[in-house]
């Protein structure tokens, strides 16, 4: 199987069940929410807290 959004092979078992790699993942769901929630987009890397 491969990430559904790269084309890479999975190698995790929670990969294969979604579908992505770990980092896919979580760009994919970043991609699903992008839709609903607006103005939580962290632009710069300026708020690290130091
Ligand atoms: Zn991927």
């Amino acid at each position: 199987m491969e990430c559904g959004r790269c084309g890479r092979a999975l190698k995790d078992k929670k990969s294969f069940e979604r579908g992505y790699g770990p980092k896919c993942w979580k760009k994919a769901q970043a991609d699903e929410k992008e839709t609903e929630q607006e103005g939580e987009t962290p632009q710069h890397g300026e708020n690290e807290g130091v």
